[in-house]
């Protein structure tokens, strides 16, 4: 008989999944161990093909009478799901801490409070999504949102409830039911999430969590004839196995995945804005999709860059992620470490140059890497061409815009792209060229849940956010009647 809760952080965390409403063990459990203090945290249950089977089995169930719940009740209840988010911040902050390692004070001040947020946003897009009616010959046109049906959800360990939420709120909004997988590297949050919901009074098997691993739970889930739709945050090569499962039942799919997005400095630029920007690379531990760790820098300010880029590197604090005085928390798992040492230690035996960092942080141990930044590194290296997923920079420098946008674009990932410039004309010139799902001007992360986010070539397929989430939830529908 397995732990049904543990105390995580002096939280209550229930182990199990939720399903329909209830709480379902698995008779075998995995281990999830915190990156901060390498102890293991909870026993979790681990879905198995037959959990799968119920889960769905629960939100097909559920998906009718949420279906059928009007629009106003339906945003009601995502905005009462928020007020027990905003209730909860510090708990959930201090959990997700202990599980994956992130900053405790970006919990606290940014990442929770953006996680109410997504169910509030959705809510209210919800309400005033529509289309206006049209006349073709006299006959009317009506567009209609239906939902879809159960929707699987699929995420990583990065920004674990965060990111489960941007794709469950405007899940739910839309009227569908959903089985939320999250990672196994960071399962707990999601478990925090059902209890929520259900204080909330979301009816059971509207949200359904399933504990697991990706190659057993996930593949199921995905796998699964009466999934609707598949939604996606996570690697390339997952991508390819849950396209492949997806293509048995021709479920459609929305892929968020990696990235090597460049950051182009140019000489006109104000350098300590892009040093300022470039060192915000290293945020989460570098365990973020979106980070800019190509360095692309104008020859003649490169040495100029470097030298105010290594100083702000210089004052970075590497800590315990729960201390406010820590800017780098851990990794999230020795594989995890040692794969970006792996690529480093590559690099530096290929010629790469270390400007700053270049392997672990031996004095904290653990799963501390130091901030790493690397130079002579050719554009057709792993280095530069493979996501890291760690504190690792690289830079390079070119002559004219010509080459820098050749750089910039000579990579098979598309998700985003910085540029520092004076030039507004420049700016424009430069974002046109680029291949990119965002492109950010003097800045970086300003996040609007308005706009279309997701990622081109290999880093996704689809655009979430504001109206492009009902797009891809929702089965849209044309009602034409005659005059
Ligand atoms: P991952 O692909 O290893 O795992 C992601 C999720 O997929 C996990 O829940 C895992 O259990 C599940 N999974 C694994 N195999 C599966 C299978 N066969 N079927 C179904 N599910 C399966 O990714 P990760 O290591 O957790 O996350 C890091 C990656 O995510 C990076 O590449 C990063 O860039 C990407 N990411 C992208 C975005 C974005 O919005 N574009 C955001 C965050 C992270």
């Amino acid at each position: 008989m397995t732990a049904r809760t543990t105390t995580v952080a002096d939280v209550p965390v229930d182990t199990r999944h939720w399903i329909g409403g209830r709480r379902i063990a698995s008779a075998e459990t995995f281990t999830t161990v915190s990156p901060v203090t390498g102890a293991p945290l909870a026993e979790i249950s681990r879905g198995t093909a037959a959990d799968a089977d119920a889960a769905v089995a629960a939100a097909r169930d559920a998906f009718p009478g949420w279906a059928a719940t009007d629009r106003a009740e339906r945003a009601r209840l995502l905005h009462a799901v928020a007020d027990g988010v905003e209730e909860r911040i510090d708990a959930l902050a201090a959990v997700e801490t202990l599980d994956n390692g992130a900053l405790l004070r970006s919990h606290r001040r940014g990442v929770m409070p953006r996680v109410a947020h997504n169910f509030r946003f959705f809510a209210d897009w919800l309400i005033g999504l529509g289309h206006d009616d049209f006349d073709t010959r006299g006959h009317t046109n009506h567009i209609s949102w239906d939902p879809a049906g159960p929707c699987a959800l699929i995420t990583p360990w990065n920004a674990p409830l965060m990111l489960a939420t941007w794709k469950v709120a405007p899940a739910l909004a839309a009227g569908n039911t959903v089985v939320l997988k999250p990672a196994e590297w960071s399962p707990l949050t999601a478990s925090l999430l059902a209890d929520i919901t259900a204080a909330a009074g979301l009816p059971p098997g509207v949200l359904n969590v399933l504990q697991g691993y990706g190659a057993e739970a996930g593949h199921a889930l995905v796998s699964h004839p009466g999934v609707r739709r598949i939604s996606f945050t996570g690697s390339v090569p997952t991508a390819r196995r849950i396209t492949a499962a997806a293509a048995e039942h021709l479920t459609p799919v929305s892929l968020e995945l990696g990235g090597k997005s460049p950051l182009l400095v140019f000489a006109d630029a104000d350098l300590d804005l892009a040093a300022d920007l470039a060192v915000e690379q290293y945020d989460n531990a570098g365990q973020v999709c979106l980070a800019a760790t190509r360095l692309l820098v104008e020859e003649g300010v490169a040495e100029e860059f470097t030298r105010r880029l290594t100083e702000r590197i210089g004052r970075l604090r590497q800590g315990d992620p729960r201390d406010g005085a820590t800017d780098i928390g851990p990794n999230i798992h020795p594989r995890q470490l040692e794969r970006i040492d792996g690529f480093v230690r590559r690099a530096v035996a290929t010629g790469a140059r270390v400007l700053a960092g270049g392997g672990p942080h031996t004095g904290l141990g653990g799963l501390h890497y130091r901030p790493t930044l690397l130079t002579d590194v050719a554009q057709d290296s792993e280095i530069v061409q493979e996501e890291v997923f760690g504190p690792v920079l690289t830079l390079q420098t070119f002559t004219g815009e010509d080459e820098a946008v050749r750089l910039a674009d000579d990579t098979r990932f598309g998700l985003a792209a910085t540029l520092v410039t004076g030039d507004p004309e420049r700016a424009a010139r430069v974002s046109s060229r680029l291949v990119a799902g965002t492109v950010w001007v003097n800045c970086f992360f300003v996040r609007d849940l308005r706009a279309p986010f997701g990622g081109s070539r290999a880093s996704g397929v689809g655009r979430e956010g504001g109206t492009w989430s009902f797009d891809f939830y929702c089965d849209l529908k044309n009602t034409v009647t005659a005059p």
